[in-house]
């Protein structure tokens, strides 16, 4: 019997990425289109000329719905539209005709001059709202394009700025917000992240990327940077030969499939920083895929090619020269939120401040310069935890001038829980939210802080409770003890009400074990919203009397 055997199939060709270096330049899908079609830096010409002198109906879709972003400028959530099913509304039936703008603070860096202004466009310009955010950005809402000029103008006459706050462009840069100021401190990023902004940012070589591009640089051996989920992290480490510089990190994000960043194993001095910055930057340009857009952040890059790859392209093709090598150093030994009141090397003190969920309003933010001011201080700084900590005070003057920021809600000691407590935008202005989360988390805290108060057991620690309005994860929710992604539920009545599902036990490197850690969703395990107080009540009291000495809440 003779043996046929079924003719090889032709293998089929790869379908493109959308990688520019392989693929070439054509755009694979309509973001590709619009980005190449025009820069999105282009777009504030348009609206300085037109769109703010003839108003929101004159503005072209794609600039709408796409450049804007280009320049901190997404347009809000209508007011009341429920969460969820969303979808079959048009833009303009989701859409405000109000605008959320994002200031865009590097490294968190602000004088009390500069933070007056942002107060004086708050009340001016946006209803009284800004939002301290949880990259340091300070976020304000109601802003009408006609406005746009006018706001700009002032941020601009203080040296601050919205350019590429939002879009597929480098984002802020998240520094150290105790940079220079720390005694501990192994090397001060100001230069670096003062240089690569100078540089690179609304640079058009850099402004058309696969997708968003997020960059964090520390040097102090607190874990206050966020840097495992950044897609370039510069962390401050000690070489034998060389002194202190930076680890290079790479590839990390969270949103869909969450991935921590990974060492390189390259050290970097601090001349050499802006430069590795640009050749990690361009790799994600030339090389990052750009088809899909749940594919085209650098983890997935970083996934395919692996360390040693991504090594040597970069050190081959971009630098042209070879990073000395670095063993792995300490991890940060704390978690980084700054709360309360420190020494600062140079004998004053830096004092972390907490707002309830990051919120706040323009009218605060005057009065936190103006009290700056009357202790002595022109300086403050942002952190990635959507606190903000006030610098330079004397010690005579510590006790009164913290007294002074809680009349404005602003607490140097917060409870354990309020302390390390971050909500996203929700559904108050954010498009894609399901569910709200700034009062919800507010309420929340408040009530448990309330019932708790006479609870014998105490917190072993602080607990991290982060609250996002939907699946993405602009609060980080993988990262914390207890995370809450909103979405919709079924209740019990089967009717469909605003909730959430819990992730329980993630933690960054140095919080607790010395091993990151993303949390873990539990099966099933949902809450409605209004039930939120009982749930972290439940876990807290479970934790305070069942946890033993030193015992991490992801153990
Ligand atoms: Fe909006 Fe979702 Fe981000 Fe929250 S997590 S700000 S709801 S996109």
């Amino acid at each position: 019997m003779t043996q046929t055997t079924t003719p090889a199939r032709p293998q089929r060709a790869a379908k493109p990425n959308g990688q520019w270096k392989i693929d070439g330049t054509t755009p694979l899908n309509a973001n590709e289109e619009m980005k190449a079609a025009d820069n999105g830096l282009n777009v504030r010409a348009r609206i300085e000329e037109i769109y703010a002198v003839q108003g929101f109906d004159s503005i072209d879709p794609e600039d709408l719905h796409g450049r804007f972003r280009w320049w901190g400028l997404y347009t809000q959530r209508a007011q009341g539209i429920p969460g969820g099913k969303t979808a079959t509304l048009s833009p303009e039936e989701l859409e405000d005709r109000y605008f959320m703008l994002r200031v865009r603070i590097d490294g968190g860096a602000l004088t009390t001059q500069q933070l007056r202004v942002i107060g004086g466009i708050s009340t001016d310009f946006a209803r009284d709202t800004a939002d301290f955010t949880d990259r340091q950005n300070i976020q304000l809402h109601w802003v009408d394009v006609v406005d746009v000029p006018e706001i700009w103008r002032r941020l601009e006459s203080v040296g601050l700025h919205t350019t590429e706050a939002c879009g597929d462009v480098p984002r802020v840069i998240l520094g150290s917000p105790v940079a220079g100021i720390a005694a501990e401190e192994i090397i001060d990023p100001s230069p670096v992240i003062a240089e690569i902004s100078r540089r690179y940012i609304g640079n058009p070589e850099f402004a058309n990327l696969p997708r968003k591009f997020k960059t964090a640089i520390s040097g102090h051996p607190s874990q206050d940077v966020v840097h495992e989920i950044n897609d370039i992290a510069l962390i401050g480490i000690e070489h034998p030969q060389l002194g202190p510089g930076y680890d290079l990190w790479v590839g990390g994000g969270l949103s869909s499939n969450p991935r921590l960043g990974e060492r390189l194993g390259a050290f970097v001095t601090q001349e050499q920083a802006p430069d590795v910055w640009e050749g990690v930057t361009s790799i994600f340009r030339d090389y990052g895929y750009r088809r899909l857009r749940n594919r085209a952040r650098l983890k997935f890059l970083l996934a395919d090619w692996g360390t040693e790859k991504f090594r040597k392209v970069l050190e081959e093709e971009y630098l042209g020269y070879a990073l000395p090598d670095i063993g792995p150093g300490p991890q940060p030994a704390t978690a980084g939120d700054h709360s309360g009141v420190h020494p600062q090397k140079d004998g004053k003190f830096f004092i972390g401040l907490t707002a309830e969920a990051g919120r706040s309003s323009g009218t605060t933010l005057t009065a936190l310069a103006d009290l700056l001011e009357a202790h002595g201080s022109t300086r403050l700084r942002t952190t990635p935890h959507q606190k903000v900590i006030a610098l330079d005070i004397a010690e005579e003057q510590v006790k009164d001038f913290v007294g002074g920021a809680r009349t404005l809600g602003l607490e140097a000691y917060p409870g354990l829980l309020r302390r390390s407590a971050i909500a996203c935008t929700g559904i108050e202005y954010c498009k894609l939210a399901i569910v709200d989360t700034k009062n919800t988390t507010i309420d929340a805290v408040r009530e448990i802080e309330s019932r708790l108060a006479d609870h014998n057991g105490k917190l072993p620690k602080a607990l991290s409770l982060h609250v996002n309005g939907c699946p993405n994860s602009c609060a980080r929710v993988q990262t914390a003890d207890l995370g809450f992604k909103g979405q919709l539920i079924t209740n019990d009545a089967g009717e469909q009400v605003s909730g959430f599902q819990v992730h329980l036990g993630g933690t960054l490197a140095g919080f607790e074990n010395g091993e990151a850690t993303l949390g873990r969703t539990v099966r099933g395990l949902k809450v409605a919203a209004h039930e939120l107080p009982d749930y972290v009540e439940r876990v807290v009291k479970n934790y305070s009397a069942l946890a033993e000495d030193g015992e991490s809440f992801a153990a």
